[in-house]
């Protein structure tokens, strides 16, 4: 991390690919540790939160410069000194952008079993953080009933996606956007019932149309919330997932109906999604995984392979240039 953006992180800018560190994977010392080689790494919207200036507080942690990012991956582990942590095992969690780390602390990881085969990547996506996110908040805050109608924004990424998939298959209607025509397309195969770009089509008019929603899921904040708001039924849910045509702004757009909160009587739920995880945490993988193999629920992924091009993705997903779970595959196994 190179220095803190101030609208759309660059690459070179804000972020760089540094070889000046290496270690020799066969000798470097444990001293009780483990060591792990990185397979996967996830981009997500959130990390442009965590490239702030430090003092500015926020729920999650703020990269600092010089330092690594980090986020969500799966690693295989190399060697081990650690009785709780073998060779080959697979975990998920937490990691530094680096081909290998050292770790100390087996319960920062899960060890992820994979007896269905899915691909690693698979554990940083719908079976991962985004498809926590939608299936937790979806049975938390959704209230859904068969009928009723729903309106997904960013319905192509993977929250969004798994989100129309969760909706569909208890009997909503489902209205979904996103950002091309091919979005469009993929958002309609996997089920959405009233498909478009809400860069060439006007989102008040859909709504207008297809509406009033009953549940909104916002993915993206800002006039497109002011016109969900607008086109809501009374007693609709809002389920506050994300807004992500805010985080690289420093004027945020002022929703300017949220007097009809009142009148209409919506129920506004933000959300992070690990303070559902003790709550859902097991039934999501003791079911997603097999339901993700079956071919149940569907997901796409844009894959870039290297770690040297990470900043590619992350400047990638902040401008919607992603189509489906970003992922850096950073090594085969
Ligand atoms: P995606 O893979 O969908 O990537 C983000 C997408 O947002 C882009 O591809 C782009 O798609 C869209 N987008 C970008 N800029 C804008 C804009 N100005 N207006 C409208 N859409 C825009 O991401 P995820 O599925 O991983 O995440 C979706 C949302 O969920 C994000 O807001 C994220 O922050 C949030 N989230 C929240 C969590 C929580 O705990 N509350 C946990 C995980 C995610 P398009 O082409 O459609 O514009």
């Amino acid at each position: 991390f190179k220095e803190v953006p101030t609208g759309f992180p660059e690459l070179g800018k804000t972020m760089d690919y540094d070889e000046s560190e290496t270690i020799d994977p066969d000798t470097v010392p444990l001293n009780g540790g483990f060591l792990v080689k990185v397979l996967v790494l996830s981009i997500d919207p959130y990390l442009r939160g965590k490239m702030r200036n430090p003092s500015i507080e926020s729920y999650s942690a703020p990269f600092y410069v010089g330092e690594p990012f980090y986020n969500y991956g799966v690693g295989v582990v190399v060697r081990s000194e650690n009785p709780a942590v073998k060779a080959g095992d697979h975990l998920y969690g937490v990691f530094k952008f680096q081909h290998y780390v050292i770790e100390n602390e087996p319960s920062r990881f899960k060890v992820i079993e994979n007896k269905e085969g899915l691909p690693w990547s698979v554990y940083v996506g719908v079976c991962g953080m985004p498809g926590e996110t939608a299936d937790y908040a979806w049975k938390e805050f959704s209230r859904a009933k068969k009928g009723e109608t729903v309106f997904v924004t960013a319905g192509a990424g993977p929250v969004g996606a798994t989100v129309i998939q969760l909706a569909k298959s208890q009997g909503l209607k489902v209205i979904a956007s996103a950002g091309s025509d091919d979005k469009v397309a993929f958002m309609s195969e996997i089920g959405a019932d009233v498909a478009f770009n809400y860069k060439t089509v006007d989102t008040r008019k859909i709504l207008e149309k297809e509406g009033p929603i009953d549940i909104y899921w916002d993915n993206v904040g800002g006039e497109t919330l002011e016109a969900a708001i607008d086109h809501a039924a009374r007693y609709a849910r809002f389920i506050e997932c994300g807004m992500i045509s805010q985080y690289n702004t420093s004027q945020p757009y002022p929703v300017k109906n949220l007097l009809k909160v009142v009148g209409k009587e919506l129920s506004l739920h933000g959300f992070i999604v690990g303070s559902l995880r003790p709550k859902y945490e097991a039934e999501f993988y003791a079911t997603f995984p097999a339901r993700v193999a079956s071919g149940e629920i569907k997901y796409k992924e844009d894959r870039v392979r290297g770690l040297e091009r990470a900043g590619e993705a992350i400047v990638a997903v902040q401008s919607g240039k992603n189509f489906g779970k970003s992922v850096v595959i950073v090594a085969d196994e």
